[in-house]
């Protein structure tokens, strides 16, 4: 791919001129060290409610390099909450310390479980939140990944009056709840563009669930093979991208949206004149944990 980016001012990126397109990128991962993002978006509204019916407990669910983990660790050492994870992959009980993202999570003080890949896909079931209720006792629960309408609220206020004039706005999506916010404060003539970070037909019902609009699209080219997968390219782009502009993308969301963007350019996807605005939605903690996989398997790692 060419890449054609050269440097970024005040998050505009400079893209050459005949393209006749502009794009901002818009830096909630600058909104905290460890919150980073739409975590702390989706995690907002949540602590309220949790303080408001008294609540000491958080108790949540997640993968090896989860940002959910981590967000809600450091949310939970801030406001006074004891913190639980489930955490998927029994194997890792072993390797807390070697894990970047759940040594950072035990150091904020969350408690862990560990279970296994098949009792993780019951994690919704009634049956098994009422074993973890025996087991930890009263707790307020976030769903895997945060979403549900709380979550949604706080990210309806990611974006503000100035963007209106944007034609375009681009988000990454997980498991839905960011993009639903972006499209409940987007402008009906605005069109909302989703690039899934995994593969699945799921994610359409969930936006669905939460979304006031239809001005939404999601574009399903650029997962790279799954959750979590990555290719030589999308690294190296990645580490270009950086150089050039001065601006960090994460490998499992924001480093796959932005690469389908430039794709998408260089397709003539987005009409001249176009404005479009990238959600910057975090997820940097996750790099490291992402490097020791890459040096494992003999690959090309991102620059920090
Ligand atoms: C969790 C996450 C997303 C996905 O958000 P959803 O609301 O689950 O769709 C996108 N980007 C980053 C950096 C994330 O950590």
């Amino acid at each position: 791919m060419k890449y054609n980016l050269k440097k970024s001012v005040n998050n505009k990126i400079l893209l050459p001129d005949e393209l006749g397109i502009e794009l901002y990128i818009k830096r909630d991962d600058l909104i905290h060290p460890n919150i980073s993002g739409n975590k702390y978006r989706k995690l907002k509204y949540n602590i309220e409610e949790a303080q408001q019916l008294n609540f000491k407990r958080l108790l949540t669910f997640g993968g090896a390099f989860s940002n959910h983990i981590a967000a809600v660790a450091s949310v939970g050492k801030k406001f006074g909450f004891n913190t639980i994870g489930i955490i998927r992959g029994e194997e890792l009980e072993e390797r807390i310390y070697e894990n970047p993202t759940l040594n950072f999570a035990k150091g904020c003080g969350m408690e862990f479980k560990f279970i296994s890949r098949k009792d993780y896909r019951n994690k919704t079931s009634k049956k098994f939140i009422k074993n973890l209720q025996n087991e930890f006792d009263s707790f307020y629960l976030l769903p895997e990944g945060g979403t549900n309408g709380l979550a949604v609220k706080g990210c309806e206020e990611i974006l503000t009056e100035d963007d209106a004039r944007f034609d375009f706005i681009c988000s990454s999506v997980g498991t839905g709840g960011t993009i639903s916010g972006l499209i409940n404060s987007s402008l009906p003539d605005q069109q909302v563009l989703g690039f899934p970070a995994l593969k699945g037909n799921f994610l359409k019902n969930e936006i669905i669930k939460f979304a006031d609009k239809t001005n939404w699209k999601l574009i399903d080219d650029y997962h790279f093979g799954g959750y979590a997968k990555v290719s030589v390219e999308l690294i190296e782009f990645i580490n270009i991208f950086k150089k050039n502009t001065g601006i960090p993308l994460d490998p499992v969301y924001t480093g796959k949206m932005l690469f389908g963007i430039f794709d998408m350019i260089n397709a003539d996807f987005f009409p001249k004149g176009s404005k479009i605005l990238a959600i910057h939605t975090g997820g940097l903690q996750g790099i490291q944990g992402m490097n020791k996989l890459l040096i494992k398997k003999n690959l090309p790692i991102l620059a920090i």
